[in-house]
């Protein structure tokens, strides 16, 4: 998947692992992109990010900050009365309760407001390095179609992989399967017919498959229209 992810030319950079790069992997600067990330789509992400730290570049700042003024902001994010709200309490919990640094453990991470396992995950993999599992939606689609799990949660998916994919490659998961489900495994109309991964996927063994054998079938048992037209 890797190799048919980062060989395509359509190998677009997911919102965070764009915004690591930009700053450096800055925990607080990934926590808060990431609470922008959530319903939308990465190009706004993108554009909300770099206008809300081109006026508030820390926790200590945005603790403080004009909430108003955070709205307008982030408005290319969506959703963003109840994102300013959360990003200026998770501040705020950082200042007083983490003295100023995001935490590197999971479970102090699921303490801060609005921070659920994917929001924490991400913060550990694309700010500390630290080897976990975000299961976002395309993550939970796509194992879910190679048949790598079968389950019905994010939270079961997370889990199953963690079981069953080697721990050497968890850092480099969540972006594989973000740009692979952006560019080839689509959450509508998989491209399968350009995907290397047909001979191991379940969907397409099952669903793909037998519906393609159906229309390439030859009717049997009666004369067509073409042949009719054609005598
Ligand atoms: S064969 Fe189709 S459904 Fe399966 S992983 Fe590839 S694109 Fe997704």
């Amino acid at each position: 998947m890797g190799r048919m992810v980062y060989g395509s030319s359509d190998a677009r950079a997911t919102a965070l692992a764009q915004l690591k790069e930009q700053e450096g992997g800055d925990p607080f600067r990934i926590l808060i992109g990431t609470i922008l990330s959530q319903r939308t789509r990465d190009e706004n992400t993108t554009k909300a990010v770099a206008n809300l730290f081109a006026r508030y570049s820390s926790a200590k700042e945005l603790a403080g900050a004009d909430e108003g003024e955070v709205k307008e902001l982030i408005r290319p994010a969506g959703f963003y009365n109840v994102k300013a709200k959360s990003i200026i309490t998770v501040s705020r919990q950082i200042l007083e309760e983490f003295n100023g640094r995001v935490p590197d453990k999971l479970d102090d991470l699921l303490k801060l407001h609005s921070v659920g396992r994917k929001t924490a995950n991400c913060v550990l993999v694309y700010g500390y390095g630290i080897p976990a599992i975000p299961v976002d939606t395309h993550v939970h689609r796509i194992s879910n179609r190679l048949g790598l799990v079968e389950t019905r949660r994010p939270e079961e998916t997370e889990e199953e992989l963690a079981k069953k994919v080697p721990r050497r490659y968890w850092l480099e998961l969540n972006d594989v399967f973000v740009r692979f489900g952006q560019t080839t495994c689509k959450p509508l109309g998989p491209r399968c017919e350009v995907c290397t991964l047909r001979g191991v996927c379940k969907y397409y063994r099952e669903v793909v498959s037998p519906k393609r054998g159906k229309l390439d079938k030859p009717k049997l048992g009666g004369v067509s229209r073409a042949n009719i037209r054609g005598g």
